[in-house]
């Protein structure tokens, strides 16, 4: 099975106008072959970052959509209207959405339905904080949220997953190259055990917390890990592409 590799860009809540400068050049880096490359600026830049990605082989991506298809929920954003904005890609389930927003494993497996109703591939994240990392209890806290937020109905087209240690995001901190191993071996296993070989197998697990152009090589050596997830280190070009260019050479 013949996983296409993924850098995708997380811009979390940063970006005016002036920053798809920053965009438009790490367009340039997206190849038809090799790595696909995703980025997800916040949702008011996401139309002018899908124009700015026209006629590149860029994707642009949602940062979080809301469960329903449209209604009455001020201030959010349904899957379909990212979609219309330009979205092929939706992050759900980020660690800053569950903590900032106490979002549940059933809510972010809602927004992962909500995204493939709406043809966009979740990207679902699911990590554990320092604390469970420190009792040892990482493959428990993975097995659980694996369980309750990724849909019955994944398939390597519609669901990425993404490895994300709450401690690992935004510190410069990050697990050894063996503990990342350790854990995408476990999850590959238990998305072969609930999906089946086939679609166990087609699944993309993205290793995602403080990945920069210094420790991108040695990340992207590590079996089953298929991309990165990158905030920080994908706001300019300069640290970005390098980073993509890592992961074309793995
Ligand atoms: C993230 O926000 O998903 C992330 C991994 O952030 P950073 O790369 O800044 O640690």
């Amino acid at each position: 099975m013949m996983r296409r590799k993924l850098a995708a860009g997380n811009w979390k809540m940063n970006g005016t106008v002036e920053d798809l400068t920053q965009l438009a050049e790490i367009a340039g880096a997206a190849l038809e072959t090799g790595p696909e490359v995703l980025l997800c600026p916040p949702a008011t830049l996401l139309s002018r970052a899908a124009d700015a990605a026209r006629g590149t082989w860029m994707r642009i991506g949602g940062q979080d959509c809301h469960p329903a298809a449209s209604g009455a929920h001020t201030g959010d954003i349904s899957a379909q209207m990212l979609r219309d904005a330009g979205a092929r890609y939706i992050i759900v389930g980020h660690s800053e959405r569950r903590t900032d927003h106490g979002e549940t494993d059933a809510i972010v497996r809602a927004k992962a339905e909500a995204a493939r109703a709406a043809g966009a591939t979740a990207i679902l994240c699911i990590g554990e904080t320092e604390a469970q990392y420190r009792a040892g209890d990482t493959l428990e806290v993975l097995r659980s949220q694996l369980a309750g937020s990724v849909p019955d109905d994944a398939t390597g087209d519609t669901l990425v997953l993404a490895y994300e240690p709450v401690w690992a995001i935004g510190t410069g901190l990050t697990p050894t190259t063996d503990e990342i191993g350790a854990v995408h071996n476990f999850l590959r296993d238990r998305l072969i055990d609930r999906f089946g070989p086939d679609t166990g197998t087609a699944i993309r697990l993205l290793y995602g917390g403080s990945v920069k152009p210094a420790n991108a090589a040695e990340i992207f050596a590590v079996a089953d890990v298929d991309g990165a997830l990158v905030g920080g280190a994908s706001l300019t070009a300069a640290d970005f592409i390098p980073i993509i260019d890592a992961l074309s050479a793995a």
